[in-house]
């Protein structure tokens, strides 16, 4: 079974659209690691578009806090402002529907999904120090992460952690990375909406585990509508700009 693998779609349609074009025909099952919603313009479109996917999704932070499960005193004030907008425009069953996400993680068909650590959706996981718990207990050899919007992830064989990067090269849109038997993943497939390893193009993953075969990809797509959308709906600035530096 081919899965789709999606996170921080951030309310980022035009991302969203571009990705599941590339990715058209070559997956079964789409799961979403969190945060549908938050910093973009578009967070009913969003909701319906995964929700028409059928996608086992699991809350992201951002989720819970736009459905009300914790105080928006807890976010920036740039990410705040993001939250309250989105508060007012969501439709009252997309509100419901996010307040139903389970938290992770879960475990899907040999393989598991979360939001930030094994442990906390809130953590996140940028260090071999930080993974390294998470990579002791997790659920299955395989994990796929999201929240820290940085594409790669970590590996544990033999106590030792190594630092994984995925970046496709000579003009393919995708590198392909190979699962070890006897080794512990810790996978993030990148962000849709907001990547933020210096690179703007977008990110996801297509796992293919029976054959011991993950995608990881990364595709240009319209940042501009994107922005232009979010200037009309008075968005703050900063989260407007980041998008054309992937930062
Ligand atoms: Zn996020």
């Amino acid at each position: 079974m081919r899965y789709l693998i999606l996170s921080d779609i951030h309310s980022n349609l035009t991302a969203l659209e571009t990705a599941l074009k590339a990715a058209e025909g070559r997956w079964q099952n789409a799961v979403c690691l969190g945060d549908l919603v938050g910093y973009g313009p578009d967070p009913n479109e969003v909701i319906d578009r995964i929700r028409s996917l059928g996608a086992l999704t699991i809350r992201g932070n951002h989720d819970k806090a736009v459905s009300g499960a914790v105080e928006a005193d807890e976010f920036n004030p740039i990410a705040r402002n993001a939250l309250l907008w989105t508060r007012e425009q969501l439709r009252p069953e997309n509100r419901e529907y996010l307040e139903t996400l389970p938290r992770g993680p879960v475990s899907v068909d040999g393989f598991s999904i979360l939001h930030g650590s094994v442990y906390d959706e809130d953590e996140y996981v940028f260090s071999p120090a930080l993974a390294l718990d998470g990579l002791l207990n997790a659920p299955s050899p395989v994990s796929f992460f999201g929240h820290t919007h940085l594409q790669g992830g970590f590996s544990l064989r033999n106590g030792d952690v190594t630092v994984l990067y995925f970046k496709p090269t000579g003009g393919n849109p995708f590198s392909i990375f190979r699962v070890e038997p006897g080794t512990t993943y810790l996978l993030n497939p990148g962000s849709i909406g907001q990547p933020r390893d210096g690179d703007p193009r977008l990110g996801f993953a297509i796992a293919d585990l029976e054959n011991q075969s993950v995608e990881f990809w990364r595709i240009p797509y319209d940042i501009e509508a994107v922005q232009n959308r979010m200037t009309k709906a008075g968005l703050p600035e900063p989260l407007i700009l980041r998008l054309s530096f992937g930062s």
